[in-house]
């Protein structure tokens, strides 16, 4: 099913010509009416009639979160205030907030690449899509939220946490389809267990929007077996609109890139220097149609890789494999480069493991990872416990070379965040 079939099927030569043409055309704009782009370009020495061929995108410079928190509150506005209709910001770790401006055409525009991807998936007017993220100043659920609107469903705004009325929502609107950070996706499918709800026999539930974090394949695995339901990856940004930036189809095999809005490229994250499809490296974006806040190269600091093989489902836009994590999120301990995704691949990859945890470091690189058991995981034999803890620190050396001290706890016990889960807790003092 295509919302927009023309543009998700334009054959690769007229959709390279579209991106170059309307490469052109940011590059243009914010040349005239961003200074901070001006003063770069003038530095580089680089003006816009340089840019005649899709490969001199290397020629612009990057722009970082930082630059975006620099110019904070409205330094990289591309129109005036008078034409701008919605602020985001995006929480970030560190400082002031960035701000991201939308126009009015930026607001249909975002709605319309959500219509894309929830039809992708096969949604319909007929879907009761119950949002189950964080309303506010985060993208998350507001873009989407517009989006579905769009395709005609009954948008229910529920926003995350509550979990009992979550579930009076969707026993009485008889929800379908839901839109969900992975972490509250397997707390929830905890809840109805513990309230001993078959979701698959008593809810109408059908599908699930995964997003906003990065997860593992296992954890899909995990969702979709709890809950019955298929789960699409959905990837998005604050600085590129928000969710709708890339989304599997039905295919699940990666995600669709709306090529039509950015021109992206994967980067060596050290070198900045970019590097073929199908390596894994940064992800950087230039939005191509965004009007009141172009962004040229943005850094994203999400780790991925570029498919471009052709996709059965006809689209031509290519895909992005899953985001494997931020090349900040990287822990170094005693010497070895570790991605909190690893840890995670095993753990939900082991049977008798819940759907919680959390990476702790200590002291002098001392790692402890503290993880939820079943529901239905733990006999009463102590033995038993001792050999899971074991299996699992076996199998985590294998994988990050590193071995952890493992703690199994009860189910349901560790914290839960209702927005982006806090996975990692870094106490070190080296
Ligand atoms: P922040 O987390 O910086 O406040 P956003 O709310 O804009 O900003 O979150 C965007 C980030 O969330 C992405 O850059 C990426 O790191 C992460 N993210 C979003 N969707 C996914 C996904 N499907 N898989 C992995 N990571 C994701
Ligand atoms: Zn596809």
């Amino acid at each position: 099913m295509f919302w927009d079939h023309a543009i998700e099927t334009l054959d690769r030569a007229s959709l390279r010509q579209l991106q170059l043409k309307r490469l052109q055309a940011t590059v243009r704009r914010v040349a005239r009416k961003v200074s901070f782009y001006r003063e770069q370009f003038s530095q580089a020495r680089l003006r816009p009639s340089h840019i005649g061929a899709l490969a001199d995108v290397r020629r612009l410079p990057f722009t970082t979160s930082a630059d975006l928190r620099a110019n904070y509150p409205t330094g990289l506005l591309a129109v005036g205030l008078e034409d701008t209709l919605r602020l985001h910001t995006s929480s970030g770790t560190t400082g002031k907030p960035k701000a991201l401006f939308f126009s009015r055409q930026d607001v249909a525009n975002a709605a319309e690449l959500c219509a894309r991807c929830l039809v992708m998936t096969g949604v319909t007017r007929r879907d009761v899509f119950q949002n189950m993220m964080t309303y506010g100043l985060f993208t998350g659920a507001l873009v989407t939220h517009y989006g579905a609107e769009k395709v005609g469903c009954l948008v229910i705004p529920a926003g995350p946490g509550n979990s009992e009325r979550q579930l009076l929502l969707m026993q009485d609107f008889r929800t379908t389809v839901f839109h969900i950070t992975p972490s509250y996706a397997l707390y929830f499918a905890d809840f109805l267990e513990k309230r001993g709800i078959n979701a698959r026999r008593e809810l109408a539930l059908r599908k699930a929007f995964v997003g906003a974090e990065p997860h593992t394949e296992e954890t899909r695995g995990k969702i979709e077996q709890a809950l019955g339901i298929e789960v699409y990856n959905s990837y998005g940004l604050s600085e590129m609109n928000g969710p709708g930036v890339a989304f599997e189809c039905e295919h699940k095999q990666g995600m669709h890139v709306w090529e039509d809005n950015f021109l992206v490229e994967i980067i060596d994250p050290q070198t900045g220097e970019p590097l073929p499809d199908g390596e894994m490296g940064e992800l950087v974006m230039t939005t191509l149609r965004r009007e009141a806040m172009p962004l040229l190269r943005y850094r994203t600091r999400d780790i991925t890789s570029v498919n471009p093989e052709p996709c059965a489902c006809g689209r031509t836009h290519r895909r992005l494999n899953r985001i494997t994590g931020r090349s900040d999120d990287m822990l170094i301990v005693r010497g070895v480069n570790i991605y909190p995704q690893q840890i995670e691949r095993v753990l939900m990859g082991t049977p008798g493991i819940g759907r919680n945890y959390v990476i702790q470091l200590e002291g002098l690189d001392e790692m402890i990872i503290k993880v939820e058991l079943a529901e239905a995981g733990f006999d009463g034999q102590v033995e038993h416990l001792v050999r899971l803890q074991t299996k699992i620190a076996e199998r985590l050396r294998a994988e990050i070379l590193v071995k952890p001290q493992v703690e199994l706890v009860p189910p349901a016990t560790l914290p839960v965040s209702e927005g982006k889960a806090k996975r990692v807790i870094d106490n070190r003092k080296l």
